[in-house]
């Protein structure tokens, strides 16, 4: 447990300095007054926590203020820790696997890290004891099912592909037979990223989303849309597309490792009402940690 914490911790560490280089020198000050919540939204925004959430925080900042509710730089750290926190509550990001076969459709524009974060969930749940299988449902790309394959092999989890230039669907329909004939717990459908804003790869996904919950009543029971932490607000424009194309019930925001602009997490939430469910930390098979609102924030502050 104590290695889970600290991880995310290391992980956080390029958007945590950014956290806590703007907004904590402001808060070290002496006093308060509105010139201070004016830099401390400024810092915020700097964060990319979005406008939204920014004007959000400070407007109840700003109204404790005046009512006399927060009269040194630490009660408005404190006041800062609660509301982000209120933020990342809703909806819940618990990630639920009740069914069996459960199947987890993931989508994402390709460079997000989808395969990576694929492999690392399928060496997740292996290691929860499930039985794991794998649909190689992006069969635009020839490298994508092998680079599902060499995950596989890695996690030692099977692969349903078919060739270069198949029909996508037909990969689902025989992936759930198998998962069904298997009697496997969970089964992971890659899915094809070419440039989200091409229609055709909308209606792509729509039509193995159609599928699986033809085949299989109640599936797929998580969609979880992969996001690329360091592109900061362009990752709500991707989002926005693919949801109302599938409806996503959750995201894996990868890359944090590497950015500081993981305040990105506070403006999917306020702005898209999406869960974050698991995020990436780095490149190995271990480095996807459930997403932990709580644990998100102290390590942010
Ligand atoms: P895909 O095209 O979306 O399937 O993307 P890949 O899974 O091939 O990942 C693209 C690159 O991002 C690879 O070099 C991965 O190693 C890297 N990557 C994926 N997730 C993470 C992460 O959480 N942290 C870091 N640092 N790199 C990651």
């Amino acid at each position: 447990m104590f290695g889970v914490i600290r991880n995310l911790s290391d992980g956080l560490a390029k958007t945590r300095k950014n956290f806590t280089d703007k907004i904590g020198s402001l808060i070290r000050g002496e006093k308060i007054d509105e010139a201070f919540l004016d830099e401390l939204e400024e810092a915020l925004v700097a964060s990319d926590v979005g406008m939204g959430t920014a004007s959000f925080v400070l407007k109840d900042l700003k109204e404790r203020f005046k009512r006399n509710e927060l009269s040194s730089p630490t009660q408005v750290k404190e006041r800062l820790r609660q509301i982000l926190f209120e933020i990342l509550s809703a909806p819940s990001s618990v990630f639920s696997l009740a069914a069996a076969p459960a199947v987890v459709l993931v989508v994402g524009v390709n460079g997000t890290g989808k395969t990576t974060t694929i492999g690392k969930l399928a060496y997740r749940l292996r290691a929860e004891g499930k039985k794991v299988m794998l649909a190689a449902g992006d069969t635009f790309r020839a490298a994508a099912s092998e680079q599902l394959s060499i995950w596989g092999e890695r996690a030692g989890i099977p692969v349903i592909k078919h060739k270069e230039g198949a029909d996508p669907g037909a990969v689902v329909f025989d992936a759930v037979s198998a998962a069904k004939a298997r009697a496997v717990d969970a089964l992971i459908v890659d899915t094809a990223g070419r440039l989200h804003t091409k229609s055709n790869l909308m209606e792509e996904l729509k039509k193995v989303h159609r599928i699986l919950s033809r085949e299989l009543p109640g599936a797929p029971h998580e969609t979880l849309l992969v996001l690329d932490g360091s592109t900061g607000q362009n990752a709500l424009a991707q989002a926005r597309i693919f949801h109302e194309a599938v409806g996503i019930t959750g995201i894996v925001l990868t890359k944090l490792d590497g950015t500081s602009k993981g305040g990105i997490v506070f403006a999917i939430y306020k702005e898209l009402s999406i869960p974050v469910k698991f995020v990436g930390v780095g490149e190995a098979i271990e480095d996807l940690r459930s997403f932990d609102p709580r644990e998100f924030v102290d390590a942010l502050l």
